[in-house]
């Protein structure tokens, strides 16, 4: 308390009892009067202190009493504390009101969830995409209400989700859904309807599958007819010379059209393939013999398999991804290196790798080596033979196969591609 306001409080005191001892003495009493005088001033303290509590008990800062002195300026304090907290609530609600109104506008679905996956509030197009209704469904566990098992395995995996959308079908729409973590344990689902994208890349798909399916009949009649030209001995060397390339350049356009028909049935189905028990080991050996039947001198090829283990999935579409391993290793790495094949089992899964001591690539690559057509270096792919569809093939038979794909390579050094299998998909 400050000086000034003990004066206030001491004076009235002071003087009062000054007075009651005057007042007193012509009745030699002057005690009975100064303790009469602080009696009053007593009950006249009382009563203010009554007033502001009553007053404060209303929660009406506008009906504030005046009783003056340093009650007075305490109810003053009082109304000045009210009116700023009355402020700043305001000003926080305009600010939630905006928030509320701008999410609400927003083209993308926003549903709020607590750590235990419970709606808190979702937005107009959130409700709209998800049929979610009012205060119906806040509370409820969003997986109750988006009834869809990948949906539910994706909330599951929650933090470890991270940021890769996952696309549903839901109302005759396909939705992509995100779910980011924030603040205490609780999520944000982002909703966006891409219904028409998906019709897009169907188009898009489709196409591609027909013109392969259009072109393949036209090139084998072509390939059939140089075959047979090529192999006439009659014929002058520079039209054999040219012939001989027509065959090179119509196989490689077969190449192409098959590898595109076979990422066109792999695209057809996002559901992970059943299939049946692979012997991985006789599969290796198998790659490694077709390797060796190839002419002209490569690296050499060594294998370890390191378990028995079967392998659950699609024996054609296994086989043609872990070609393409092999066929890249041979096409990028000199006569004088050396590949490795291998198959193991470990608590995390069944691993085939291929390693190479090739030419490697560099780090800025690698994030784009399974993409259509993408090479680091096109003349050199294309001298090789490739179609640029290798590991676009290999990316989806193994995502098809719940599977992954690893690369690690050195620039100069070889690389090591490796294909994780689930440990569900061991026998
Ligand atoms: P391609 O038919 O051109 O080999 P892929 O999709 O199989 O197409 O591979 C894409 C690109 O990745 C290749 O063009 C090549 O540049 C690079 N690549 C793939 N495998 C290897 C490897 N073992 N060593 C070096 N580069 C590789």
């Amino acid at each position: 308390m400050a000086r000034r306001d003990w004066l206030r409080l001491a004076l009235p005191v002071l003087l009062g009892a000054g007075l009651g001892l005057l007042a007193g003495l012509p009745m030699a009493e002057p005690w009975l009067g100064a303790t009469v005088v602080l009696a009053l001033l007593l009950i006249v303290h009382s009563w203010r202190l009554m007033r502001m509590v009553g007053w404060l008990r209303t929660d009406t800062p506008e009906r504030a009493p005046e009783p003056g002195g340093v009650w007075g300026d305490a109810v003053a304090m009082v109304v000045r504390l009210y009116r700023d907290r009355r402020q700043q609530r305001s000003r926080l609600l305009r600010l939630l009101r905006e928030l509320r109104r701008s999410t609400a506008a927003m083209p993308d679905g926003v549903v709020l969830l607590n750590p235990n996956a419970e709606i808190l509030w979702f937005n107009r197009t959130a409700g709209r995409l998800l049929g979610l209704r009012g205060r119906r469904d806040v509370g409820q566990r969003v997986e109750n209400l988006v009834r869809h098992p990948e949906f539910a395995d994706y909330l599951r995996a929650g933090t470890r989700a991270g940021p890769l959308p996952l696309l549903i079908a839901r109302m005759e729409r396909r939705l992509s859904i995100q779910i980011v973590p924030y603040g205490a344990g609780q999520l944000l689902m982002l909703v966006r309807d891409v219904t028409r994208q998906a019709r897009l890349e169907e188009v898009r798909k489709e196409f591609v599958a027909n013109a392969s399916h259009e072109l393949r009949s036209p090139l084998t009649v072509i390939c059939g007819y140089l075959e047979t030209l090529v192999a006439d001995e009659s014929l002058p060397p520079d039209l054999a010379e040219a012939l001989q390339q027509m065959r090179e350049q119509a196989r490689r356009m077969n190449l192409i059209v098959s590898d595109l028909l076979e990422l066109s049935e792999l695209e057809s189905s996002d559901a992970e393939v059943q299939g049946a028990e692979i012997d991985v080991g006789a599969l290796i050996s198998q790659l490694v013999c077709d390797a060796d039947a190839r002419p002209g001198r490569h690296a050499e090829l060594t294998t370890s398999v390191e378990s028995g283990a079967r392998l659950l999935g699609d024996h054609g579409h296994i086989r043609s991804a872990f070609r393409n391993l092999v066929d890249n290793a041979l096409r990028y790495t000199p006569p004088d290196g050396k590949i490795a094949l291998r198959w193991w089992v470990d608590q995390d899964g069944g691993w085939f790798s291929v390693a190479d001591t090739g030419t490697g690539i560099a780090a800025e690559h690698i994030p784009r080596l399974t993409e259509r057509f993408f090479r680091v270096d096109a003349g050199r792919s294309r001298a090789a033979g490739g179609s640029g569809l290798g590991l676009a093939i290999v990316k989806h038979v193994l995502q098809r196969h719940g599977a992954r794909l690893r690369i690690e390579s050195a620039e100069g050094r070889g690389s090591v591609f490796t294909c994780g299998f689930p440990l569900r998909r061991l026998r």
